[in-house]
């Protein structure tokens, strides 16, 4: 069982994550796009926490939500929408109870991947926060589906969200502004791919 209050910490470890990888994000995105992705996130992060601390959480679906609606709101261009929509499934999936079971951890996690690939129609090898997210799933999910604690699955996780961002070094970009610059986008690391990572890492800390 997974607990409100590891979620909760969850979300803050990320906010930390991204707040001490901010300048690394944004120059990997200096790199491939607009040089925001560190920017964005941090904004979008320190909203989340800033609301929580104005009021807790009281159910695993107002955790979400409420986070999913806050970046939407906050972040600009591509990465809002699409962590926001992760979140947003997160909330829609898990519903209003207090804890979930590592299976169901996986599912919403799942939940939340496909609302990112119905908004941003991104495939495997796009170069994109889909290159990290859809492996750790699948990580995620085996270790859980065989009995495995959400601890375990999520330390999984975050080894297969790391080797999936580092995958994403030699490809040509697909999606994104990445993609605007053609062969040119390959030899560096995505940046959104970049703070997925972050956020399984986060996930290992927190039910660690
Ligand atoms: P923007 O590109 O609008 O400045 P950010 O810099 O915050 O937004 O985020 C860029 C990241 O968003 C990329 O590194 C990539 O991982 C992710 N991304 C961009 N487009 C897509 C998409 N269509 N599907 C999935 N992820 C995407
Ligand atoms: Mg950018
Ligand atoms: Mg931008």
């Amino acid at each position: 069982e997974v607990s409100l209050d590891e979620l909760v910490a969850w979300l803050r470890g990320f906010q930390k994550l991204v707040a001490d990888n901010r300048v690394y994000l944004t120059e990997l995105d200096s790199a491939v796009g607009d040089a925001d992705h560190g920017a964005n996130m941090d904004r979008g992060m320190a909203a989340v926490v800033t609301k929580l601390d104005e009021a807790p959480a009281t159910a695993l679906d107002d955790l979400f939500k409420r986070t999913g609606m806050t970046l939407v709101s906050t972040v600009g261009g591509a990465s809002g929408p699409l962590y926001g929509t992760f979140f947003l499934r997160l909330g829609t999936s898990l519903g209003a109870s207090s804890a979930a079971s590592a299976t169901e951890l996986g599912a919403a996690l799942r939940a939340g991947l496909e609302g990112v690939v119905q908004r941003g129609k991104a495939e495997a090898g796009d170069k994109t926060m889909y290159d990290a997210l859809a492996p750790a799933l699948d990580a995620f999910d085996g270790v859980a589906g065989s009995g495995g604690s959400a601890a375990e699955a999520a330390h999984a996780a975050f080894e297969a969200a790391a080797a999936g961002r580092d995958a994403t070094a030699p490809l040509v970009a697909r999606k994104g502004r990445a993609s605007y610059l053609g062969e040119r986008s390959a030899g560096h690391l995505d940046p959104g791919a970049t703070s997925t990572a972050l956020l399984f890492q986060a996930l290992d800390e927190a039910l660690g």
